[in-house]
């Protein structure tokens, strides 16, 4: 009853709904596109909705908000923050950059629009290391997620200076969760996000984002997988590939954050057109060309 509701609402508003593969699988099932950041972000730009109801954590709304300025961004549950973009102050941010003047600032979407902002490209999990090859004859400073910042380093080899912030879910993995999955299931491929620290990495049979997981699982001939990011996902993959099985890497691959969106908020939202996000027009203006020069790049 409630999605037809929310079906009759979407036609009548001219609405979107934007999901994150991390979103619960009713929220997923629901959504016109179900995606990672940069998929996500590249629909917000393009879309001639008028409504855009984002299910995910706010620094995506705000992206989307500064991407399509002119359409009514919705965050159906405020209190969805994403950790890790609390890891880093523009206060700090501006230190940084006047004690390192030299400093190219590459910014994880994973952030605030303050801090993209002060950024002069963003980069997602899926593009960073294409964009990053871009600027390959500059010092970097990568921000804020220390774990995909130093995968990126010893990938290229470049001078990256990389912030201290991380992912709580993806921090916590450790080469002992690998081991002991492996013995578990020995024919299975380890697929790993790489907001995982990079020891955990090195054991990884393939290394990428959200869709570059979903992509590689659905390419594969292998039929059984351990899965180290958000259990999210597995609900995309599994829907994929029905004769396929998935394991997640740990207990407890779940971001709170990512799942404090219900139906009935998704509802209510539509319904009252209410949550919607504001974006200071100085500052989106700012964020918007650092994003626009990863859409560019990417
Ligand atoms: S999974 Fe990690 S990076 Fe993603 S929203 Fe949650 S805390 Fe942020």
């Amino acid at each position: 009853m409630i999605k037809e509701e929310i079906q009759r609402l979407k036609q009548e508003k001219n609405a979107v709904i934007l999901a994150h593969f991390y979103q619960k699988p009713e929220i997923q099932d629901i959504a016109d596109y179900v995606g990672d950041s940069l998929a996500l972000s590249r629909i917000a730009a393009g879309t001639d909705a008028d409504v855009i109801v984002f299910c995910g954590v706010y620094f995506m709304a705000e992206t989307a908000k500064i991407l399509s300025p002119e359409k009514k961004v919705l965050l159906p549950k405020m209190n969805s923050l994403c950790r890790m973009a609390a890891m880093i102050k523009t206060k700090d941010l501006e230190q940084y950059k006047q004690e390192h003047p030299d400093r190219f600032i590459v910014t994880y979407v994973n952030t605030r629009a303050d801090i993209k902002a002060l950024s002069d490209v963003i980069v997602t999990s899926s593009n960073a290391e294409k964009i990053v090859e871009h600027y390959k004859d500059k010092k970097i400073l990568y921000v804020p997620d220390k774990n995909l910042g130093t995968y990126l380093r010893y990938k290229t080899g470049y001078d990256i200076d990389v912030w201290p912030g991380y992912c709580y879910i993806h921090d916590l993995l450790t080469i002992n969760d690998i081991k002991k999955k492996r013995d578990l299931y020995p024919n299975a491929l380890v697929l790993i996000h790489p907001e995982a620290p990079l020891e955990v990495l090195q054991e990884a049979d393939f290394v990428g984002s959200t869709k570059q997981i979903l992509e590689y699982a659905t390419n594969s001939d292998a039929l059984e997988f351990i899965i180290g990011t958000d259990e999210g996902i597995i609900h995309a993959l599994q829907t994929k590939n029905p004769n396929k099985t998935f394991h997640l890497l740990a207990k407890g691959l779940s971001c709170i954050n990512m799942k404090r969106i219900s139906l009935e908020d998704v509802h209510e939202a539509l319904l009252k057109e209410q949550h919607e996000i504001q974006v200071d027009e100085e500052v989106a203006n700012k964020a918007r060309k650092a994003l626009d020069k990863m859409m560019e790049l990417s």
